[in-house]
């Protein structure tokens, strides 16, 4: 390993790995020995993605044991607070106003209704509980904003985890909601710098990349992951993973959804995303980013229970409960339940070892420099 060591500084990685073993191999050996990093070069990860599948999966798997107790997984719950009539013009979502979806637009959900849902999903054993609403950003509505502040300080004082999903937001508003007791918030980035114009044309690259600078500003973890079955190429998978593994600091949450195509979106006759793309994009998501709550995300409920087994051998660690993922269907309770059970699974713990005591001091601090 020496050898191989030293050759790695002098020649390109592709023939570094054709001659000696696969990309996944050495790239996991190198995680497991050095540690997370964040200047990878697109051509590592796309050396790793195109590793044969099989040691694909075997060294995602180990990194997923070096980096995490790999019985651990994350339940969440994510319920749609403010359901459809959206602006923006995503293409595989049925809650913009632009798609003949049949969706019908909700106002924000009432308090009690938010609570009992929570509860819910705290007593069915989730222990982050997520709220996602439809929303361009959060600018100019502050009644609604204030509402979801409070919901989040119900939400953590009940000990779970909490995590929002508004759209674009400021850093104030970013430090607010962590000031609430937000654990983490997430703004997906969904494709290729290159491919995302032909998904979404009412907001840049760059400006969901300013949300997630926000987000870790103010003290948030980050949630950001993306979407396979867009039809994008497999090039634009990898540099998805790339700019999310050379952020100055990794997302603490990468959800790798599956496209579930909805009849009136353009992406309508997407043909459903295979298993083993999945599971390519999770083993690179865990060597390349081994911290990360890798999540497998929407798409799970076309998954049977031994493909899913697959996706948490190659390094997922977290998945979402609950009947719906905000509009569109998910997985049984009991058949996730079931699921642990054969797979020996246990629920991970929530965690809010990321709150230090001076978490107050440091917000205000914050609002003060940034007001
Ligand atoms: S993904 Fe979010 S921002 Fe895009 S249309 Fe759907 S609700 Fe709106």
């Amino acid at each position: 390993m020496i050898l191989v060591r030293s050759l790695h500084l002098r020649i390109r990685p592709s023939l570094l790995y054709s001659s000696f073993s696969s990309a996944a191999a050495v790239e996991a050996d190198r995680t497991i020995r050095e540690g997370a990093r964040n200047n990878w070069s697109r051509e590592e990860i796309k050396s790793i993605y195109d590793s044969p599948i099989l040691d694909l999966l075997f060294h995602g798997a180990q990194v997923h044991r070096y980096a995490h107790n790999f019985r651990e997984v994350q339940q969440c719950t994510l319920l749609s607070v403010k359901t459809g009539g959206c602006s923006e013009d995503c293409s595989y979502c049925p809650q913009s106003s632009r798609y003949d979806t049949g969706l019908k637009a909700q106002k924000l959900m009432n308090k009690d209704a938010v609570m009992e849902a929570a509860q819910k999903a705290k007593e069915a054993g989730s222990t982050r509980f997520c709220m996602g609403a439809a929303w361009r950003d959060t600018i100019g509505r502050k009644t609604n904003f204030n509402q979801i502040l409070e919901y989040v300080k119900e939400i953590r004082e009940m000990g779970m985890e909490v995590c929002c999903t508004l759209g674009m937001i400021e850093k104030q508003q970013a430090v607010e909601l962590k000031k609430a007791g937000l654990t983490a918030y997430n703004h997906n980035l969904d494709t290729s710098r290159e491919y995302y114009p032909n998904i979404i044309t009412t907001r840049s690259y760059d400006e969901r990349l300013e949300t997630l600078q926000h987000v870790r500003e103010a003290g948030l973890n980050v949630c950001s992951g993306g979407i396979i079955g867009l039809g994008e190429a497999e090039e634009d998978r990898v540099g998805l993973l790339h700019t999310l593994a050379t952020l100055p600091s990794h997302p603490e949450s990468v959800p790798i959804n599956a496209l579930l195509a909805v009849k009136g979106t353009p992406l309508q006759d997407q043909k459903p995303v295979e298993i083993w793309e999945m599971i390519r994009m999770i083993g690179t998501a865990r060597i390349v980013m081994p911290k990360a709550m890798v999540r497998l995300s929407a798409g799970r409920v076309r998954f049977s229970m031994p493909e899913q087994a697959l996706c948490f051998l190659a390094g997922a660690n977290s998945i979402f409960t609950g009947d719906k993922l905000l509009t569109t269907p998910n997985n049984n309770f009991d058949a996730d339940q079931l699921m642990f059970k054969m797979l020996g699974l246990v629920p991970k713990a929530p965690s809010f070892s990321h709150e230090a005591t001076s978490e107050v001091e440091r917000c205000e601090e914050a609002l003060i420099s940034s007001g």
